[in-house]
């Protein structure tokens, strides 16, 4: 049996992950089959509240083995790999779901949930990370699985629903996820920051949590939710220790989530056209300077299979704006990112530098072979002549620019990704050179 919610949290608070967390409690006479799902969904989706995330649960007898994945209230949580049949009453289900709904929501949410034995067409999953979808597209495949439902609201929830339960991972993550005592929300975070920089080092398998450079926490949000912080990693097991070796207020709950956050998922690498609202893998030769506007956003045009593509490096991102600032017509680069209508831009998520075109400075006019002393301009675009011999040239002699950039991958600060964004240490890489090392802003 598969339980999906979505469309929960306002910026004002609440947290989808902790009702699924309330949900889990409520239907403990059921055991978890694997780890509960937190799907993120296309970052384009203009009525997201923050991450676009979506909730998927699996319920059943479980068999085989079984792994620690939480603890609520006290009480050890544990998901099977395996369930045996089970035959309910989905609609008995969904009952006992609505107060806990009712409850954990806000007003302006529009909540949906979904029960059901069978899972969408997986190509749910894609339109859900690429398009935009209306309820309509979601309705009929919701009816044709035989799916019982509940909505708050315009039922806008159900459209992440639909798409999260459509996922099959091939690529995955895992975040522990640690909620605060109920009367805490809404106050201050209580944590020691060197705590979290020692667990970042101590497991490598973790990823997003920590940021060196900056020497800031990034794991733990300032929203007013129930969240205390969510861990990430690779590897399901080091996240129990490492959340333990953590210093913090006390914790009401946690939860391990089966996630496909730092994936890349949501690129696209194979298209015929770029469609608004999309994320995109483009490859293109710079044919600009970087322009800074007010704001402190850096923007570089490449030209692409496309044409022109304007590219967009926002103020949040920080020093990663430097790689725009040192990039020169010619350079070769892949960008990944969304792609918005207006203005018409692609807002670089990461940026993969192919190639570099040599820059050279003139240093002086030509030397004549024979007096060894430079040569005059005979007038605009007419060569050089040298006085004393009359011989002629064009060649001026130039010298290298150093370029203050190499090739290879760049990616913003941890503050600044995206959940989906695949982090470079994902990739087995590291950010190439510390350019920024001199500069701070
Ligand atoms: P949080 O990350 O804080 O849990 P959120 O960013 O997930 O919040 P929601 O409140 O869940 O924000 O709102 C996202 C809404 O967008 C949901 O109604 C979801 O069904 C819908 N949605 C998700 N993906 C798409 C899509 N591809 N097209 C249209 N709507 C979508």
């Amino acid at each position: 049996m598969i339980v999906a919610v979505d469309d929960t949290d306002s910026i004002r608070g609440n947290c989808t992950t902790f009702l699924a967390t309330e949900i889990i409690k409520e239907l403990s006479d059921f055991d978890l089959i694997g780890n509960p799902r937190l799907i993120r969904l296309n970052p384009a989706v203009p009525w997201k509240t923050r991450g676009n995330g979506s909730l998927v649960m699996e319920f059943g007898i479980g068999k085989g083995e079984k792994h620690l994945i939480g603890v609520i209230n006290g009480k050890e949580i544990f998901c099977f790999n395996e369930s045996e049949e089970i035959n309910v009453d989905f609609n008995s289900i969904i009952k006992r779901i609505i107060p806990l709904i009712e409850k954990y929501h806000e007003s302006d949410a529009n909540p949906g949930c979904v029960v059901s034995s069978g899972k969408p067409d997986p190509v749910f999953y894609k339109k859900g990370l690429y398009t935009i979808l209306r309820r309509s597209d979601v309705d009929s495949e919701l009816e044709r699985i035989g799916a019982s439902v509940f909505t708050i609201g315009n039922g806008m929830g159900l459209i992440g629903c639909t798409c999260g339960m459509a996922w099959i991972p091939k690529d995955s993550t895992y975040e522990l996820l640690a909620y605060r005592m109920p009367e805490k929300w809404g106050t201050p975070r209580s944590f020691e920051s060197q705590s979290i920089r020692k667990m970042d080092f101590d497991y490598p398998s973790t990823f997003n949590n920590w940021e060196e450079r900056e020497q800031k926490v990034a794991m733990v949000p300032s929203t007013p939710c129930p969240v205390l912080y969510g861990l990430r990693g690779d590897v399901m097991e080091d996240l129990i220790p490492a959340s333990e070796s953590i210093i913090s207020e006390e914790k009401y709950r946690w939860m391990i989530f089966l996630t496909n956050q730092g994936t890349d998922d949501h690129i696209r690498t194979e298209f015929d056209t770029l469609v608004p609202n999309s994320s995109y893998l483009l490859r293109g030769t710079v044919i600009s300077y970087a322009e800074r506007i007010r704001g402190g956003h850096s923007f570089i045009d490449i030209d692409t299979d496309f044409g022109k593509i304007t590219c967009g490096a926002y103020e949040p991102s920080k020093e990663f704006r430097y790689v725009f600032d040192h990039l020169i017509p010619g350079d070769v680069v892949e960008v990944m990112g969304e792609y918005r209508e207006d203005p018409s831009t692609l807002n670089v998520e990461k940026i993969h530098v192919i190639s570099l075109e040599k820059e050279k400075k003139k240093i002086s006019n030509p030397i004549c072979p024979n007096c060894g002393k430079p040569m005059h301009s005979v007038g605009k675009n007419q060569g050089y002549r040298c006085k004393p011999c009359h011989t002629k040239s064009n060649d001026c002699v130039y010298e290298d620019v150093f370029r203050w950039i190499v090739p290879g991958w760049y990616e913003p600060p941890t503050a600044a990704r995206r959940h989906l964004s695949k982090p470079l240490k994902r990739m087995g890489l590291e950010q190439l050179i510390e350019f920024v090392n001199c500069r701070n802003e």
